[in-house]
C-alpha cells in the first residue's frame, strides 16, 4: 500500500475462539481509508467473526483491533464510527421505511430536532433511490427495496466504516447484480470504506478493489482480485478465486522466476513459482481453463498432451470442454467462440491435444 493512502483499520495479531473452535487465528490487515475489501471463504472459515470483532460485536480472545490508530479493543460497538448492515437486514417490520431509517438517529445523545432526522431521513432515501417511500410500512416493499432500507439505515449515522455480511444472499440473481452495481457506485458516491464479507467469488470479484481470502479461520492471502487470479499462491485460493486445473508435481529444479518440475506422468513442465519452492518438493501446477488450447494436430512447439473429448458444453462466448489425458487425468478447457469458429467445434469421443504456453503455468503449495 502506498504512502498516501490511510489506514482506517488494522488488525494485529487477532485471534478469537470460542471455546475449543478457534474462529479466527492471528488476523493481520490493514485496511485502507475509501476501499472496498471483501472476505471471502466457505461457510465456517471466520469472515463474519472477523467482521464482528471490526464491529465491536464480538471481543478478541488475543490481538488488537484499530480504527484510526488507535486500539478500540475495549470501545463498545456504538461508539465505534462503524455500521452493519445484517444477511436479514433486521428491519422493525411494523415501523414505517421513515422510522425504520430514522431509528439509529433518534438513539443519538443529544437527540437531533426533528427537522435534522428528516432532512437526514430524505437525503439517504435519496441516496439509495427511494424517495417518497417513507410512509411505507416495510412489509409493502420488495425484497430489493427492503435491502436498500437496510442500506440507508446503516449509512444515515455517516459511518466511516460500512460493514456489509453477506447483504444479497437473500435476494435473487438477477437482483443481485443489480445491487451489486448499486452498491459499488453508492461506495464511490459516498467515498466511505466498505467491508464486505460474501462466500460468492463472483461477487467478490466483481466489487472489490481488495480480497482477503480467509481458510480455516486464518487469512491465506490478500490482494486485488487480478492479483490473486493471476498470481495465487495457494492452490487453495487458485480454487476459490475463479477454476482451475490441478496436477500433483515435483520440483526437479528451483530458480527465482521459473522452475521446472516434473508431473505425475513423467512429463517436464516450467511454471512461475507462487512461492519459495525447493527441489524435490511436492507441488500443485496450476492451469487455468482458457489459458488451454484445444486442437486437432499437436502443436510443433511447446508441450501438447494427447486427450479424448469427455464432455461439451456451450456456454456463449466459450465452449467448455472436460478432456481426459492418460497421464494427466481430466482436464477443464475453455474455447473462445472465436476460435471455435476458426477450428471448428468437437464431438465427444473426439481425439484431441491440449497445449499452453509454459509462461500460463503457476506453480502453486499443495
Ligand atoms: P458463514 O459464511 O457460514 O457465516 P463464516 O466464515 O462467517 O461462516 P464464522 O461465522 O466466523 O464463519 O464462524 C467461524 C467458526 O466459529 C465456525 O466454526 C463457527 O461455528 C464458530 N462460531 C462462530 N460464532 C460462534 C459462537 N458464538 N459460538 C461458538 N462458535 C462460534
Amino acid at each position: 500500500m502506498s504512502a498516501a493512502v490511510r489506514t482506517i483499520a488494522e488488525f494485529r495479531g487477532l485471534t478469537k475462539t470460542f471455546g475449543p473452535v478457534v474462529a479466527a487465528s492471528d488476523l493481520n490487515l490493514s485496511i485502507a481509508e475509501g476501499e472496498f475489501l471483501s472476505f471471502l471463504g466457505p461457510s465456517g472459515c471466520g469472515k463474519t467473526t472477523a467482521l464482528r470483532m471490526l464491529a465491536g460485536f464480538e471481543a478478541p480472545t488475543e490481538g488488537e483491533v484499530l480504527l484510526d490508530g488507535e486500539v478500540v479493543n475495549h470501545v463498545e460497538a456504538h461508539n465505534r464510527p462503524v455500521n452493519m448492515v445484517f444477511q436479514q437486514y433486521a428491519l422493525f417490520p411494523h415501523l414505517s421505511v421513515f422510522d425504520n431509517i430514522a431509528y439509529g438517529l433518534r438513539q443519538r445523545r443529544p437527540r437531533p430536532d426533528r427537522a435534522t432526522v428528516k432532512e437526514k431521513v430524505e437525503k439517504v432515501l435519496e441516496i439509495v433511490r427511494l424517495e417518497g417511500f417513507g410512509p411505507r410500512r416495510i412489509w409493502e416493499m420488495s425484497g430489493g427495496q427492503q435491502q436498500r432500507v437496510a442500506l440507508a439505515r446503516a449509512i444515515v449515522n455517516e459511518p466511516k466504516i460500512l460493514l456489509l455480511d453477506e447483504p444479497m444472499a437473500a435476494l435473487d440473481r438477477k437482483l443481485r447484480k443489480e445491487m451489486q452495481i448499486e452498491l459499488q457506485d453508492l461506495q464511490r458516491r459516498l467515498g466511505i470504506t466498505f467491508v464486505l464479507v460474501t462466500h460468492d467469488q463472483e461477487e467478490a470479484l466483481s466489487m472489490s478493489d481488495r480480497i482477503c481470502v480467509m481458510n480455516g479461520g486464518r487469512i491465506v492471502q490478500v490482494g486485488t482480485p487480478r492479483e490473486l487470479y493471476d498470481n495465487p499462491r495457494t492452490r487453495y485460493v487458485a480454487g476459490f478465486v475463479g477454476t482451475s486445473n490441478f496436477f500433483d508435481a515435483v520440483v526437479a529444479e528451483a530458480g527465482p522466476d521459473h522452475v521446472a518440475a516434473r508431473l505425475a506422468g513423467g512429463q517436464h513442465v516450467r511454471g512461475k513459482p507462487g512461492f519459495a519452492v525447493k527441489t524435490g518438493q511436492e507441488v500443485c501446477v496450476s492451469i487455468r481453463p482458457e489459458q488451454i488450447a484445444l486442437s486437432r494436430e499437436a502443436p510443433e512447439a511447446g508441450m501438447s498432451e494427447p486427450v479424448t473429448i469427455l464432455n461439451r458444453i456451450f456456454l456463449g462466448e466459450h465452449t467448455e470442454y472436460l478432456v481426459r489425458s492418460g497421464t494427466l487425468g481430466d482436464i477443464l478447457v475453455l474455447v473462445p467462440r472465436q476460435s471455435e469458429l476458426n477450428a471448428g467445434t468437437f464431438n465427444v469421443g473426439e481425439e484431441a491435444f491440449v497445449s499452453w504456453d509454459e509462461n500460463a503455468l503457476l506453480i502453486l503449495e499443495q
